[in-house]
């Protein structure tokens, strides 16, 4: 159950985290590229390999042949070329060292029900393949001698090497499936039987049937189907070979099965080959590289015509007549074109013979009814999937309705309803995401994709070797490096915090939600706000930590053990050891009206250094009609640590002190009280004592002797990140002393926190040394800062740096900077000795 207290809903909604990139939302199986390109830019293919693996089966199948709609929508496609995204998921099964068998699950769930899967091309795979991991027995019923449907059946393996199918194919064999070949619906089983003996049965029998061309003299020996042509030439079928060499060819068509067909009867050794086309070749269907590479193999194009009749003799074919596409086909506009072989590849049909009479209800009109989001039929039981409810589709897109099929299977036997369509909602390309994500395009450097080189073509047109021999390793590498890594998780990226306990705020909200992390974690994170300042959406991750710690405390699950020193500091701060209000005897001298300040240097600076909190305050005197100071803590400790009922009550008492002081102002000097009490007390009017000196009259006052010029870097507080008239205003004052500032990329609004921040060196010590560490190798130079507590948080872990205090008011401010940090009884005692510094000056 969510917990209503704590606005999670918002993260939920609004966080950007899994929204997923262009090559992802048009992958049908919806594969993360990203990842597995990562791991390849890095040199690792063994995890590419694995990543993918945990997604789908098959990539050095889909990493060959895929038509790569991924592609298409590439960002990276808007800049100069999209990235090789389908070469690259073959690089990773090229050269990954890992046996697909390791990467499989050691022991699957056992189901009891069993399922009949008919067809084993893509779809039938996919769909045995997710069913068997769920748990189901499978049995998988083939007609023809081996797995793979098109796959081995029709895609050349000049394209698709045997072997590498065969191999990946063989996780079937790993995984159980019961695997029936030579085995075909209609003649050595019938769907009754299915239904009878199986919980489900799966129909993907594809298209195995080429569309006849139905013009004149389409039954003359010599005339073929292009499917039927490479299902038999691939396969070594007696009398094909002799059928095309050195013969004229024509192939009629524009798709896959045309250009294969064409370049199958190069290699068949064909007098010539002459590839015809209705519409233009931009318009083929076949991707434009195999075109261009049967082009270079020496096929023959003519486009924008159609044919009209095939002329035959002695019952062979010996011509065929072309009209111009869309034209009526009178006489003169006829092409007639000598031949000895056609080959029709203009479609492919389903072959439903399987489908008697008792099932003829199926199949009314002769066409399937079937529901195509869950892939179900009016049979009970009965599911459809792959080009037999699609229509000619691809490899991929096949695999994801055979995994469509599966998942409404599984619902189905579970009994968990199927959706109506309207319900199931498709993934789209977020508009707004790809807006943003396009908005730094421009920063993009061009770097054109890697070229693949295919064996050259006087050398493939002599055997079915495979064309492509894909990337080598090391373009493979520097290919991946041209991914966008398009996502969101700026905040990730940017917070140690969360890098160290989600993958995205989304999983850190669904997690906390669920109570599945321990109770350090809402302490872990430092508050700083780096997440808001870089989140599109605004989401303020620390203001949800701070609302769990809270309800913690008030279910007394919080704060943790660790915070105790948090209550004993607080404590002494507010004891008569520290809390003190004194006024200025001087006052009083202000007009009515007239802006009055009252000095807050709160607990921290209080405890750094007592002697540069008392020379600030008597220069605060010097420059703005002061009305006293107040020793008092903003009540930021007990605020972080989920105690906001003490903190208000604290805050509540610095408005009774400044209802003494009878001040307009509260002038504080550190950024913390600043960032506290102006968000948490409105009715407080407030500013710094940095912005009241950098104010040009008061910079004149500081009349400081420097002799040691030096270049600094100043550490923002992440509690100042929104505050660039502080920023500004420190950068003044440094300006003025005479150092030169040399500014951090981290810095201002983007500036990161010390490691301090959110109590978090109280939770967990070593987390907070890998802060600062961070912090501190973000510089070379000594840092100067404008919190005391930043100050003493750099210096704990070695680093150089000093409070902008001590460069004005110390002038032995080269021994502090490498200062060890106080102790907690150190800082405690100097409280008290401020104190009783102000109590022993005479102005009562
Ligand atoms: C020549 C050619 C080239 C192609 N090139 C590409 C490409 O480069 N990239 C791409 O993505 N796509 C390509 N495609 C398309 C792709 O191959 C198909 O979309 C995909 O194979 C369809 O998968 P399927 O499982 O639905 O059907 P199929 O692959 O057709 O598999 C159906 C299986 O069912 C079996 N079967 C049929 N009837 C019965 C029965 N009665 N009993 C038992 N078994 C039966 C068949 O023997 C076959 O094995 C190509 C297609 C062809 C024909
Ligand atoms: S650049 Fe990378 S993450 Fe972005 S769309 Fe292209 S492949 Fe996908
Ligand atoms: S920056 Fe972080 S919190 Fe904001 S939308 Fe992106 S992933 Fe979500
Ligand atoms: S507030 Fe800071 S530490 Fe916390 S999640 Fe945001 S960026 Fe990370």
């Amino acid at each position: 159950m969510m917990d209503q207290l704590i606005n999670y809903e918002e993260v939920l909604t609004k966080c950007l985290s899994e929204t997923m990139p262009p090559c992802q939302v048009s992958c049908p199986l919806q594969v993360d590229t990203r990842e597995y390109v990562q791991y390849i830019s890095q040199g690792n293919f063994n995890a590419s390999y694995a990543k993918i693996w945990e997604k789908l089966p098959f990539p050095g199948i889909l990493g060959r042949i895929c038509l790569h709609p991924c592609e298409t929508q590439c960002r990276r496609g808007a800049k100069d070329e999209a990235v090789a995204l389908c070469a690259l998921k073959r690089s990773s099964a090229d050269y990954t060292e890992y046996q697909f068998e390791k990467l499989l699950p050691r022991e699957l769930p056992e189901k009891k029900e069993k399922i009949a899967i008919v067809g084993g091309g893509p779809a039938g795979l996919m769909a045995a393949y997710d069913l068997r991991l769920a748990g189901y027995k499978v049995v998988l019923y083939e007609a023809a001698e081996m797995l793979g449907g098109m796959l081995t059946q029709a895609i050349p393996p000049y394209r698709l090497p045997r072997d590498i199918v065969i191999g990946e194919l063989n996780v079937l064999h790993q995984i159980g499936v019961t695997i029936l070949t030579n085995s075909r619906l209609g003649k050595d089983f019938q769907l009754s039987e299915l239904l009878g003996k199986f919980s489900a049965v799966l129909l993907a029998t594809g298209l195995p049937g080429s569309k006849k061309l139905t013009i004149e003299g389409d039954n003359l020996i010599g005339v073929l189907g292009g499917l039927d042509f490479l299902r038999l030439a691939l396969n070594g079928e007696a009398g094909i070979p002799e059928l095309i060499r050195d013969r004229h060819v024509v192939v009629v068509g524009g798709g896959n099965v045309a250009v294969d067909a064409a370049r199958t009867a190069i290699r068949l050794k064909a007098r010539d080959v002459l590839l015809v086309y209705r519409r233009t070749k931009a318009e083929m269907r076949a991707l434009p590289s195999e075109v261009n590479e049967a082009l270079e193999e020496g096929v023959n194009l003519k486009t924008g015509l159609m044919p009209r009749r095939i002329i035959g003799k002695k019952g062979r074919v010996t011509g065929i007549e072309f009209v111009p596409f869309k034209a009526t086909g009178e006489a003169g506009m006829v092409e007639l074109l000598p031949t000895d072989c056609i080959i029709s590849a203009i479609g492919q049909v389903a072959e439903l013979d399987f489908l008697n009479e008792e099932f003829a209800f199926l199949a009314p009109e002769g066409q399937l009814e079937f529901d195509s989001v869950t892939c179900t039929t009016k049979q009970q039981g009965l599911f459809l999937a792959g080009d037999l409810i699609l229509g000619a589709s691809t490899v991929v897109e096949a695999m994801a309705s055979g995994r469509r099929a599966a998942l409404y299977i599984d619902r189905y036997l579970q009994g968990q309803g199927l959706p109506s369509t309207s319900t199931l909602e498709e993934s789209s390309l977020d508009e707004s995401f790809l807006n943003l994500l396009n908005n730094n395009i421009s920063q993009v450097e061009v770097k054109p994709r890697k070229v693949l080189s295919n064996v050259a073509p006087e050398l493939r047109i002599n055997n079915f070797t495979e064309v492509n021999p894909g990337y080598n390793r090391e373009d493979a590498i520097e290919e991946a490096g041209r991914c966008l890594q398009c996502e969101c998780r700026f905040c990730v990226k940017e917070c140690e915090f969360l890098q160290e306990i989600c993958a995205s705020p989304l999983e850190l909200v669904r997690k906390l939600a669920q109570g599945e992390y321990p109770p350090e974690v809402p302490y872990l994170c430092n508050i700083c706000e780096l997440c808001v300042k870089v989140c599109p959406q605004d989401l303020d991750i620390g203001a949800l930590l701070l609302g769990l710690r809270q309800q913690m405390v008030e279910r007394g699950e919080g704060p943790l053990p660790g915070h105790a020193f948090v209550d004993r500091d607080q404590d002494h701060v507010n004891s008569e050891a520290f809390l003190l209000t004194m006024s200025n005897p001087e006052r009083n001298k202000v007009k009515d009206g007239n802006e009055t300040y009252a000095f807050f240097p709160g607990c921290s600076l209080s405890g750094y250094s007592p002697e540069l909190t008392l020379k600030a305050f008597q220069h605060l005197k010097n420059i703005v009609s002061c009305d006293g100071i107040i020793l008092h803590c903003c009540g930021a400790p007990n605020l972080l640590i989920g105690r906001r009922a003490k903190f208000d009550s604290m805050l509540a008492g610095i408005c009774t002190q400044m209802e003494k002081l009878e001040s307009t102002t509260l002038v504080v000097a550190c950024p913390d009280c600043y960032h506290t009490i102006k968000n948490h007390a409105s009715n407080i009017k407030i500013t710094t004592l940095y912005h009241l000196l950098a104010e040009k009259d008061s910079l004149r006052k500081l009349s400081i002797r420097n002799d040691d010029r030096r270049t600094f870097t100043i550490h923002d507080s992440c509690k100042a990140r929104w505050e660039c008239d502080l920023q500004d205003a420190i950068r003044k004052i440094l300006h003025h002393l005479g150092h030169n500032i040399v500014e951090m990329p981290y810095s201002r609004e983007m500036t990161r926190c010390c490691g301090n921040g959110g109590m978090v060196p109280y939770t967990d010590l070593d987390f907070f040394i890998r802060l600062v560490e961070r912090r501190l190798a973000d510089t070379n130079n000594d840092i100067v800062t404008y919190c005391a507590a930043c100050r003493e948080t750099l210096s704990s872990q070695g680093g150089s740096a000093v409070h902008i205090l001590d460069l004005i008011f110390n002038q032995a401010w080269g021994d502090v900077l490498r200062a060890e940090p106080k102790t907690g009884r150190e800082r405690r005692e100097n409280q008290t000795r401020l104190r009783e510094m102000l109590q022993a000056v005479d102005y009562k």
